[in-house]
């Protein structure tokens, strides 16, 4: 649980001390979770400037260098299903990177080792963060 934006980027921060080149996050929550919020927190703690961190509104994905490991951030809000097939996404943050995915329900199938990060609104300021894997669904680990 976190009671304000800066608790959920310092789980965040945590978090991607943890990280292996090649890691997959599902950010999931809807709209003002904290998905973005926790994404700068990523960035941080891989050892880049968190300000750089926006919403990934027209470029379906970010790359932002100069940390740890590359931090790729994308955003398939405004994506149909489909269209996520063509992302090559399963291609990103394999060698140096890492790979942080707001709405992974757009996904049509699974992203191997990925690691889902449940964010849940329990009022104005307070969220349930829930860090493993995936539950079974459409890209649950098989
Ligand atoms: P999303 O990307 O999931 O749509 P954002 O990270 O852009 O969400 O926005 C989350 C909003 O919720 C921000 O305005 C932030 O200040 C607010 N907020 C309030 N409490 C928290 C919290 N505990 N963790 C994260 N964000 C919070
Ligand atoms: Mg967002």
């Amino acid at each position: 649980m976190t009671a304000s934006e800066e608790e959920t980027q310092a789980v965040a921060r945590e978090l991607a001390a943890t990280l292996e080149p090649g890691a997959v996050l599902l950010l999931s929550g809807d709209l003002g979770a904290g998905k973005t919020t926790f994404a700068r927190g990523l960035a941080e703690g891989l050892g880049i400037d968190p300000t750089d961190v926006s919403s990934p509104t027209f470029t379906l994905v970010h790359e932002y260098r100069g940390g740890r490991l590359t931090l790729y951030h994308a955003d398939l809000y405004r994506l149909e299903k489909t269209a996520t097939d063509d992302l090559g996404l399963e291609e990103l943050g394999v060698r140096d990177g890492v790979l942080a995915i707001e709405w992974p329900d757009r996904l049509t199938h699974e992203l191997p080792g990925a690691v889902l990060v449940r964010l849940e609104v329990i009022n104005d300021g307070s969220r349930r963060i829930t860090i493993g894997p995936p539950e079974v669904g459409p890209y649950s680990i098989r």
